[in-house]
């Protein structure tokens, strides 16, 4: 077995490809861009930031990873624990499907199921921690906001400035890596359409309330949303940057992952398909931009027969 590397500089994510899509563009009536994070190997954008922050926290001297997220925040860990030779333990609870927990147990991650909810399970991973040990957020984390933000270096490096951003949001991580990236590249003009599902729309009711709040629950099939409070750094991004939230329906979630699939033969979860559904809606607020960015983030943890099973749930209820 070849060493693995311990060279901080390393990059654990790929430059992903930025490309026009046809079929949107024709379809909105401008121009839309992909940034296709979809294609990262752990499955999502994630990578970028829990990479970067699993190689500070190895150079700082972290002998094992810990992580409580059964999606794809767990799936990056795992993938960052075995690219750097540190071993990974996942926290989940008993809720998790059996495909998440193969496809981590794949990167060669203890999984370790706990509780009847992530609340319990998370209260059982911290109690692991030791001195040597270090926790991953799946979204609050700074370390996390400097890695996601290398996406949007990697748009202006191509010289392509958007008159808008589109992208999803759950804890908020996605976003603040997003608007630190287009601040560091002197984007200030250019504003970000912050989309999330009913039933996971906690920035949008922090927004509204000026301060981050609690969800009583989470009733959405974007999991991968389904923060119940955003964190400080989300709020604080819409105040020193342009930002307009956006709630879409899971029923328009789905179908634009069944439509992304189509089109571009990529499977992505309700997660990312909230995004595109903006496109594939024509949403009246793209009216004014003619030049778009959507992050396709990705994601792992569902498949097309659960995207179907959910869809045929919505229609018949
Ligand atoms: C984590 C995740 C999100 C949301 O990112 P946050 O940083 O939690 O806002 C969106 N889509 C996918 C596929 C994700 O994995």
């Amino acid at each position: 077995m070849p060493q693995p590397s311990k060279d901080i500089a390393m990059n654990l994510h790929f430059e992903t490809p930025l490309m026009e899509s046809r079929p949107l563009s024709v379809l909105a009536g401008r121009s839309i861009w992909l940034k296709l994070d979809a294609l990262q190997l752990p499955g999502s954008f994630k990578i970028r930031g829990i990479g970067h922050a699993c190689a500070v926290y190895q150079s700082q001297g972290a002998q094992r990873f810990v992580s409580s997220s059964g999606g794809n925040a767990g799936l990056a860990v795992a993938y960052a624990g075995r690219r750097l030779g540190v071993p990974v333990t996942v926290v989940v609870p008993e809720t998790t499907t059996e495909r998440a927990k193969e496809l981590l147990r794949l990167e060669g991650a203890e999984v370790v199921v706990h509780g009847s909810s992530w609340q319990e399970a998370n209260q059982f991973a911290q109690t692991l921690l030791g001195p040597t040990d270090a926790f991953l957020h799946p979204f609050d984390d700074p370390l996390l906001w400097h890695g996601h933000a290398t996406m949007i270096d990697e748009v202006a490096q191509a010289n392509l400035k958007p008159d808008a951003v589109v992208l999803s949001v759950g804890g908020g991580g996605l976003l603040s890596g997003v608007v630190e990236g287009l601040q560091r590249n002197q984007w200030h003009d250019v504003p970000v359409l912050a989309v999330e599902t009913e039933g996971a729309a906690s920035f949008h009711a922090a927004v509204q309330a000026g301060y981050t709040v609690e969800l009583e629950r989470i009733s959405s099939v974007a999991t991968s949303l389904g923060a119940k409070r955003v964190c400080e750094q989300a709020l604080r991004c819409a105040h020193e940057h342009p930002i307009q939230s956006l709630v879409v329906s899971d029923h328009s979630s789905l179908a634009a992952c069944e439509r992304f699939l189509a089109d571009h033969r990529i499977l992505v979860e309700p997660a990312c398909g909230a995004a595109l559904s903006v496109v594939y809606d024509q949403a009246p607020v793209l009216a004014s931009y003619s030049k778009v960015l959507v992050i396709v983030c990705g994601g792992a943890t569902a498949t097309i027969d659960q995207i179907r099973t959910w869809a045929g749930q919505l229609d018949k209820s």
